[in-house]
């Protein structure tokens, strides 16, 4: 299969932002792909080499990727710059000084330029290791982009720089990948009505090794998949409520409540391959926590197990449970890992327990996965890991009892947790299984909200040569759009407007992404990458944002009124952010509130 195949894939997917469309786009992909390829030709479509956990990134440096390009089209680096400058962005650049070599070389090149041929180039570029490896990486880049057509060039540079972004969400792909294997020809079904293969990738979140099965086995071939030592399973999430009578009412009287602790989720593997941590994103961990590493090995030799804890920084003296900054803090660092372990000792709160030895615990009642969890830790605990604070709930008394004590603990609010039947882990998924009610709820705005940023204004006065304020956008996941909800210019320190500035200026774009909706037009975009924690202080109507437009009066949308930034959230990706419709639920509860 040509790689030509895929750029124009790539080129048609990038004209719509239409998400049915786009499905269907990658459907006609998926069926005229042999088997053997698909693995390779999904992986390619994520802008990936595997999945991320795996490690095996791309993202090189504009920089070293433009000397391979330069050198390749013959031109001079000025030159190329120039062309940068005029088309936009690095691939349009490389696209333009290809075609201006003329129609002869086009026809050359491509003859050899397969799906296998980029796929194994790239994979040897991103393994490139040791002294002299930017000179191999020029090599190697160089050998493959003199094989390829303008098209596939545009897209090959944009794969190489880690900026292929196609604004297809994951789901997309499962549910084409679904309707390519899984449905008769030319079958329709109401969109997402049965996620067969999303939910395999819920506890197995291996796009390509699943593409690669369904298309060679179709539905057989999921019948190999599910929770594995060493493979991370997506998240189960909360979702939010503002009062203890509120959450019983939600969850038939009965629940429990856990101390929702502010630290940082890690979900740990255990078994004879030593110990694995991912983090919230899935992404590998491990060496960022030895100390970590070194509990659990202690702790569970001889056992095979999948659990989920918040680890907190905490102050051995007083025992006291220190805010979330310590422990991002210490995530990024890579030199003096040794003093930052003994200055930020971490203990970890064990919250879930997904799999033990050799028995899936995943769809048990919440009460059955506890009791294995407090077996295997024992019930309380001093050392580095203990089960989390949990408390049973049957009144609102004895939950505002319990919500008052987190807090003074120093914890957030609680997370409540569904009990009984329908209680088990939905890896993956936001529902009212789990509840949270975090202390800034019982402030104005009732809670803080995770928003993508999408545009960026130039700052006056004491801000220039920083930003004024900044597009924010909450996720229409049905729709696969980021929607704005406010214009954010309050709560940023000096250093944290200097840091937002050199993040988002190189990801400027030359116009509006395709799935963003918004009745204002900022100074630039930026790509939807950087989620920002915000409080404000209510919810209103608003004529020019687009969050739940229309949903409560027509051509009307939701913003946030006084907006204030609280923090970076660099652990959650765009994907993870508020989505449209909890804001529209927290509108429609301060209106019940007023009442
Ligand atoms: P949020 O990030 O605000 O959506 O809240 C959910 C997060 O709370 C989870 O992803 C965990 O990192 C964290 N958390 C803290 N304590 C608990 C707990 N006891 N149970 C589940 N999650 C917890």
């Amino acid at each position: 299969m040509k790689y030509l195949t895929l750029a124009e894939t790539y080129r048609d997917l990038q004209a719509t932002s239409k998400r049915l469309e786009m499905r269907d786009i990658l459907v006609d992909l998926f069926r005229g792909t042999e088997p053997r390829l698909m693995g390779r030709v999904v992986y390619l479509t994520q802008g990936t080499l595997g999945p991320d956990w795996e490690g095996l990134q791309l993202g090189l440096g504009e920089k070293l990727v433009s000397r391979a390009i330069a050198l390749t089209a013959g031109i001079s680096d000025d030159d190329l710059e120039a062309l940068v400058h005029r088309e936009g962005d690095l691939g349009l650049a490389t696209e333009a000084a290809f075609a201006s070599k003329g129609p002869k070389q086009v026809q050359l090149f491509q003859e050899s330029l397969t799906v296998d041929r980029v796929f194994e180039s790239l994979t040897q570029v991103a393994r490139v290791e040791g002294s002299g490896s930017t000179e191999k990486r020029i090599r190697l880049l160089q050998q493959l982009l003199m094989d390829a057509d303008p098209l596939s060039a545009r897209y090959i540079v944009r794969t190489v720089v880690g900026k292929l972004r196609l604004g297809i969400a994951d789901m997309t792909i499962l549910e084409a990948l679904e309707k390519a294997f899984l449905w008769a020809e030319d079958e329709e079904r109401v969109m997402g009505s049965d996620k067969v293969v999303e939910a395999i990738y819920n506890v197995h979140p291996d796009m390509g090794a699943i593409a690669l099965a369904v298309a060679n086995e179709g539905a057989e071939g999921l019948a190999g998949f599910g929770i594995e030592v060493g493979v991370p399973v997506r998240s189960m999430l909360a979702e939010r409520l503002g009062s203890t009578p509120e959450i019983l009412e939600k969850m038939g009287g009965r629940c429990a409540f856990e101390y929702k602790y502010d630290g940082m989720r890690i979900q740990a593997h255990v078994g004879p391959g030593g110990v694995h941590l991912f983090s919230r994103r899935m992404e590998t961990i491990t060496s960022q926590f030895p100390d970590v590493v070194q509990a659990m090995e202690s702790a569970f030799a001889g056992h095979e197990a999948i659990m989920e804890f918040e680890a907190v920084v905490h102050n051995p003296e007083t025992g006291e449970l220190l805010p979330f900054q310590e422990v991002s803090h210490r995530r990024g660092r890579v030199h003096g890992l040794a003093e930052s372990v003994e200055d930020y000792p971490l203990v970890l709160f064990a919250f879930d327990l997904l799999y033990l030895d050799g028995e899936e615990l995943l769809l048990q009642e919440f009460q059955l996965r506890r009791e294995a969890l407090e077996s295997l830790l024992g019930k309380a605990g001093e050392g580095p890991i203990r089960p989390s604070t949990l408390r049973w709930v049957e009144d609102p008394e004895g939950g505002d009892d319990f919500f008052l004590e987190a807090i003074s603990a120093g914890c957030e609010g609680i997370i409540a947790k569904a009990v009984g039947e329908g209680s088990h882990y939905r890896a993956g998924a936001r529902g009212w299984q789990w509840i949270k009610y975090k202390r800034d709820y019982q402030a104005g705005m009732t809670d803080t909200v995770d928003l993508v940023v999408v545009g960026t204004y130039a700052g006056a006065g004491k801000r220039t040569g920083f930003y004024g304020a900044l597009l924010m956008a909450s996720v229409n996941q049905e729709e696969g759009t980021l929607e704005s909800v406010c214009k954010l210019g309050t709560g940023f320190k000096d250093e944290e407007l200097a840091a937002l500035h050199e993040r988002l200026s190189p990801t400027v774009l030359k116009e509006a992404p395709g799935n963003l909706r918004s009745g204002l037009q900022p100074d630039f975009h930026v790509q939807p990458e950087l989620v920002l924690e915000v409080l404000g202080a209510e919810v209103t109507l608003s004529p020019v944002h687009r969050c739940a437009y229309g949903h409560l009066r027509p051509q009307t949308g939701l913003a946030i009124r006084f907006p204030r930034m609280v923090r970076l959230r660099d652990d959650k990706g765009p994907e993870e952010a508020t989505t449209s419709s909890e804001i529209e639920d927290m509108y429609r509860r301060q209106l019940k509130r007023a009442d």
